[in-house]
């Protein structure tokens, strides 16, 4: 047995309890008040007056392994996690060659990956329209059910040749299976139609500049592409789930539907709540996204949904481009869209949700934790601190402050929008199944393979 001493945890609101956490085999065994000497132990973590939180989880992150890994690999992805203080990530099925389409596919990925991870991680599965037409999904959605996928990821508009958009009526097919298999249907959300147009319109138009990159991905996009998944989902009755929302307008067809008996879920990324149009002229393609910032009334309405629940939790939607040669270019159309942010996610939202905009650090907690957690059927071993669930923890000093150096980041995409910039929250430790995998004094551990996968118990 080991245990966790001068830890506080998050009782209400922002109260705070002097707690020991004894851990036996992995798991949290007791959780005494103050400082208890009760039982023996082998090993002591000291927490040194800092809360402790439940493991913080990043649900949407795309580590590229196997295939795009000159661009990030499982070793460098979940390094950089675990500096963070991400206990767990779920990593997307189209960012990896061959992409999460199939039982096998699944097996060739853990295989590879398994080696490579620092903490633990579940799979987003996939499915192509293709397989939709000759009739093949039924199949391979069942095995990756049975692998123990958390969802299944579906593009309205897409960039990438093995993982195409889902037109509509192989959406209605693929929800209504996923409905039988429980499994939730998440969605990159913006309206192919009037983006490829208007995308296209502005190159020909010789525009190559940031503000371009806005303008092609019009702003109704996005809304127009949830509107139409709620409409699916409306006659289905599948779950949904609505990534990386980044508009005032979207939002309020999320909360249409939540208040319309939808099923509905969604999650926004620290780029979206930070940062606007403005940034992303200043800055250029390190800010580039697909969808992009948007503006600052869509900054602040994202801020209120968060706070009256409408918005569900937080993902960075991890995404590192090759930097500087993706990330520079002169022509913002051939720059890469995606930001690594999973090792910043929990300072910033400590930060600006926290200390900025007065969330109360329970709020903090189920927003980077227990909310992801029970969306995807993770909950209770993941996202809480129950007692014989999985001993993961975020120990951070709420109050520390550092200044952001891109260039130390774990991650292979070396660049944030954030460097330079201070944040306030810094991550002492990252505890997963009761190991340190990080600790702010010596950084990353030597627990490389010790990640393992999380299976979704929907
Ligand atoms: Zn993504």
């Amino acid at each position: 047995m080991k245990k966790i001493k001068n830890g506080f945890i998050v009782k209400e609101g922002n109260n705070l309890q002097k707690v020991t956490i004894y851990i036996e085999d992995g798991k949290i065994r007791f959780v005494m008040p103050g400082n208890d000497n009760s039982y023996e132990v082998s090993e002591e973590v000291d927490a040194e007056g800092n809360v402790v939180f439940s493991g913080f989880i990043d649900p949407h992150v795309h580590f590229d392994d196997p295939g795009f890994t000159d661009r990030e690999d499982f070793e460098t992805g979940t390094r950089s996690a675990a500096a963070g203080g991400i206990t767990t990530i779920i990593d997307m099925p189209c960012t990896s060659i061959p992409p999460v389409t199939s039982g096998d596919n699944f097996d060739n990925k853990l295989n590879i990956v398994s080696k490579k991870a620092y903490i633990d991680f579940a799979f987003w599965g996939g499915v192509t329209p293709e397989q939709i037409k000759n009739g093949e999904y039924k199949k391979t959605l069942r095995e990756l059910k049975d692998r123990g996928i958390v969802g299944v990821k579906f593009y309205t508009i897409s960039g990438m040749d093995l993982y195409p958009r889902m037109p509509v009526p192989q959406m209605h097919r693929a929800f209504e299976y996923l409905k039988k298999l429980n499994l939730i249907c998440g969605v990159h959300a913006e309206d192919f139609y009037l983006v490829d147009f208007y995308s296209s319109l502005l190159q020909k138009q010789g525009r190559s500049d940031p503000y371009a990159w806005f303008e092609g991905r019009v702003y109704q996009a996005e809304a127009e592409a949830i509107w139409s998944v709620i409409g699916i989902t409306q006659k289905v009755g599948n779950k949904l789930h609505i990534v990386h929302l980044s508009s005032k307008e979207g939002l309020h067809a999320v909360k249409w539907g939540k208040t319309h008996g939808i099923d509905i879920t969604t999650e926004t990324c620290p780029h979206y709540l930070l940062f606007n149009v403005e940034d992303l002229t200043r800055m250029g393609a390190i800010l580039k996204t697909a969808p992009p910032v948007r503006r600052k009334e869509d900054n602040l309405a994202l801020w209120e949904g968060l706070k009256d629940g409408t918005i569900d939790f937080i993902s960075t939607d991890h995404a590192a481009g090759k930097f500087p040669e993706e990330k520079s270019g002169p022509n913002i159309w051939k720059d890469y869209a995606g930001i690594p942010g999973t090792q910043l996610v929990a300072s910033t939202i400590i930060m600006y949700a926290h200390h900025e905009n007065g969330f109360t650090l329970e709020k903090v907690q189920k927003l980077l934790s227990e909310n992801a957690a029970r969306r995807y059927g993770l909950y209770p071993l993941k996202g809480s601190l129950n007692i014989g669930t999985d001993a993961d923890f975020t120990i951070v000093n709420i109050n520390e402050e550092f200044t952001v150096d891109a260039t130390k980041l774990e991650s292979k995409g070396k660049y944030s929008p954030l460097n330079g910039s201070k944040l306030r929250g810094k991550v002492k430790k990252t505890i997963v199944r009761g190991e340190v995998v990080f600790d702010d004094k010596v950084g990353v551990l030597n627990k490389k393979g010790f990640g393992k996968l999380v299976k979704s118990m929907l």
